[in-house]
């Protein structure tokens, strides 16, 4: 099996395993008093210090939640009072888009959806204008899109944001452990990331809250005031290790595996369009991640293709959504129609991706898609 789909959930880092099944063996709640629970409190540090030193944050600015829906929830949820209006952009996980709009539900006129361009890039103008408009409580636009790895620039966006005094969060979902990320530099208030994204176990992710964040206190679960009170419950140690792992594993790794991995996709998009005809690398002329492809195959259903390879794990539109009959909201957002929208593949490459991978990956799609339009002739004709 080729595994090409890092964006629905990376393979679990050696590292992260080993952290992860050491602390499963372990006996302690990380919050009692005792040897042993001192020992699992100290596991969870090491993670926080980990995950910090990746982010470059202080780790007591690290909360630790189930993944990146727990924190674009508590996130939204938190900084989106009763009152004001919360500006975000159409082509984000549905992880922040329901949430935006289960916070808006009684005022849905206090929701602001923001319009990409055909390369996925966030329309600048429109966002700045409103992001100036009086009562905007918070801005949240994603730092790389999990459909086409389209890289947001984050920098004007946050200067705006600052001069009109509204918080900024960031879904950095698909951005961390990927691409060097300094919170020294980027000044977002907010920040969610989940660590099976970057070789870490599935389930367990954190909230980025910047020190003196204007942050009403409004945690999605209160309990036992773990977490600072922003999130109560008994920690899953063994995920938060797993995540440390993963996290400091990146770190080590980050530049030479994003040039890696970037030339291994500029292989596959190169063979690609090279061999299949009238096939479309959506987002190639703006900055991405470095692992991900979105191709567009005109008239060829990406449902078919994958099906017709069934070795080569990719995706058809995010796995978040797929089960879901509607075509992807981002490539519509894009201004794909919807039949572009539903011959479109993902495949999304990591530090585990090899060059046979790719070659193996390369030649089965090529066939796949040259049989499926066989067969679409052939039904066609009939
Ligand atoms: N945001 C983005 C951009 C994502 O890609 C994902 C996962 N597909 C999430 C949020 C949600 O992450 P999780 O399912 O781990 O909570």
């Amino acid at each position: 099996m080729v595994y090409l789909d890092y964006n629905a959930t990376a393979p679990l880092r050696p590292e992260a395993l080993e952290a992860t099944i050491n602390a499963l063996q372990d006996v302690g709640n990380a919050s009692s008093m005792h040897l042993l629970g001192r020992e699992a409190a100290t596991r969870v540090d090491l993670a926080r210090r980990q995950l910090s030193s990746l982010l470059n944050c202080s780790p007591g600015e690290l909360i630790f939640t189930s993944g990146a829906t727990e924190a674009n929830n508590l996130a939204l949820r938190a900084a989106c009072g009763r009152r004001g209006t919360l500006v975000t952009t159409m082509v984000e996980h549905p992880a922040v888009l329901e949430t935006a709009r289960a916070v808006t539900a009684n005022d849905p006129g206090s929701l602001v959806l923001l319009p990409v361009d055909g390369d996925g890039v966030v329309d600048l103008e429109p966002l700045l204008a409103a992001v100036r408009h009086r009562g905007v409580s918070l801005l949240s636009v994603m730092l790389a899109n999990n459909e086409t790895g389209v890289l947001t620039d984050l920098a004007p966006i946050i200067k705006v944001a600052r001069e009109a005094g509204v918080l900024v969060h960031t879904d950095a979902t698909q951005y961390v452990g990927r691409l060097p990320l300094d919170l020294s530099n980027m000044d977002v208030d907010l920040l969610s990331l989940s660590a099976h994204k970057f070789g870490g176990p599935q389930g367990i992710g954190a909230l980025f809250i910047r020190r003196g964040t204007p942050l009403p206190h409004r945690p999605l679960l209160v309990g036992g005031g773990h977490e600072r009170g922003w999130r109560a419950g008994t920690l899953n140690v063994a995920g938060i290790a797993g995540l440390g792992a993963a996290a400091e594993a990146s770190r080590q790794h980050l530049e030479q595996e994003a040039e890696r991995v970037t030339g291994l996709r500029d292989a596959l998009e190169a063979g690609l369009t090279s061999r299949v005809p009238g096939c479309r690398i959506n987002g190639a002329r703006v900055p991405r991640l470095p692992g991900v492809t979105s191709v567009t195959f005109p008239g060829v259903p990406a449902d078919a293709v994958l099906a017709s390879m069934p070795h080569v794990a990719a995706s058809d539109g995010s796995a978040c959504s797929s089960g879901a009959p509607s075509p992807s909201h981002v490539l519509l957002a894009m201004g794909h129609s919807r039949d572009d929208a539903d011959s479109t593949v993902r495949f999304s490459l990591g530090y585990g991706t090899t060059v046979g991978d790719i070659e193996v990956a390369l030649d089965a799609t090529v066939n796949a898609v040259s049989r499926v339009r066989s067969a679409l002739t052939v039904t066609d004709g009939a």
